[in-house]
């Protein structure tokens, strides 16, 4: 390695409060692992989570967020050649071990997917965690058996991390998509990624009735609670929705009717602990067939110093897109 020291965003637990900032660590404060000089990293709802006290996501204090990263493997080490191009998100990161928000990282060897053929650091990093839980979703919707004719679908939370790159695929995918968002300044850039139609977020938001018209063949919902129960109730008869977030809560206040009468399937989606096999494999599919078109208007660039604004802003559920980390700026 070049240098022994580093540049790092980080969160300290101090009483009931959190404090964050860019600080200098040391190589030796880093776990065991693969070192890697972290590129890119990208910042998710997990992070604003795993950066506020009531979030309860951090094991650990001090922590490194960033459950995302991408860089060059900087020595040979565990059967993984020095130089090599890697991305790791999830597991333990920016949870219970140093994440991607550093100039630095060490990470277990089989936790490193190698960037796939079709995609840049940067490029993997605008996609991150958030495209990556698109693309299970996608992936969940097609072995349900999915398909264009089926009729449209539905993405909720739309102009978020996961939803953006939701809406994208989908719309590549050929699906006729409707695109749920709080956030009527977004119509236009959902339009862009592909959305045919936008649904108000209040339409979702206040509790309905069990079973409603059918409206969409399928959905992929990144806000759970009265929302996801208002989509599950406006599915069509065999349809499905893929479910991965929680922004409109953790509860799910609905009954079995649109399971038993409808024949609907709640498809879990889960990002974190996905096996590394059909992670790399999910990988490979987003450098190919599933590369999301405009990944510049999606992504946003920010340095080491900005996270903090973004934490707060993912917070108040102000974020349009994806915001990136150029670790190095
Ligand atoms: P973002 O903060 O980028 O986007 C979340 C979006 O949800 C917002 O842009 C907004 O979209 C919508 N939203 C925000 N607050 C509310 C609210 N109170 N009620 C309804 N909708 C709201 O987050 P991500 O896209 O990164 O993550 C989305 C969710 O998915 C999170 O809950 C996250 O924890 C979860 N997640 C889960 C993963 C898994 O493995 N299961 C992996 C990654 C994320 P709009 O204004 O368009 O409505």
């Amino acid at each position: 390695m070049r240098t022994s020291t580093f540049r790092a965003f980080m969160a300290v637990t101090v009483g009931d409060a959190i404090q964050r900032g860019v600080v200098t660590l040391d190589v030796s404060e880093l776990p065991d692992g693969v070192p890697i000089e972290v590129r890119w990293s990208s910042v998710n709802y997990k992070d604003a989570l795993a950066s506020t006290p009531t979030g309860k996501v951090a094991r650990i204090s001090p922590i490194v967020p960033g459950i995302d990263m991408a860089g060059i493997v900087a020595d040979d080490a565990d059967g993984v050649a020095s130089g090599t191009e890697v991305i790791a998100h999830g597991y333990e990161l920016g949870v219970s071990r140093h994440g991607g928000f550093a100039e630095m990282a060490k990470v277990p060897a089989d936790w490193l997917v190698p960037l796939p053929a079709g995609l840049t650091l940067r490029e993997a990093m605008v996609i991150g965690t958030a495209g990556f839980t698109a693309a299970l979703s996608v992936v969940a919707l097609e072995e349900h058996g999915l398909s264009p004719e089926d009729g449209p679908v539905l993405v909720t939370g739309a102009s978020g991390g996961v939803g953006s790159v939701a809406v994208n695929l989908l719309s590549r995918l050929g699906f006729q998509v409707a695109a749920s968002t709080g956030k009527p300044e977004a119509s236009d850039y959902l339009k862009a990624l592909g959305a045919h139609t936008i649904v108000e977020r209040e339409a979702l938001g206040q509790p309905g009735r069990p079973l409603e018209s059918p409206s969409w063949a399928g959905a992929i919902d990144c806000v759970g609670g009265i929302t996801l129960a208002n989509v599950l109730s406006r599915i069509s008869y065999g349809g499905a929705v893929a479910a991965s977030g929680l922004t409109g809560g953790a509860q799910l206040p609905t009954t079995v009717m649109p399971f038993i009468l409808r024949g609907v399937s709640l498809l879990g989606v889960d990002s974190v602990q996905t096996p590394i096999e059909r992670r790399r494999a999910v990988w490979a599919r987003l450098g190919g067939d599933l590369k999301p078109a405009g990944l510049d208007e999606i992504g946003r660039e920010i340095g080491l110093e900005d996270i903090s604004g973004v934490l707060d802003a993912i917070t108040a559920g102000a974020v349009t897109g994806r915001n990136v980390v150029d670790v190095l700026r």
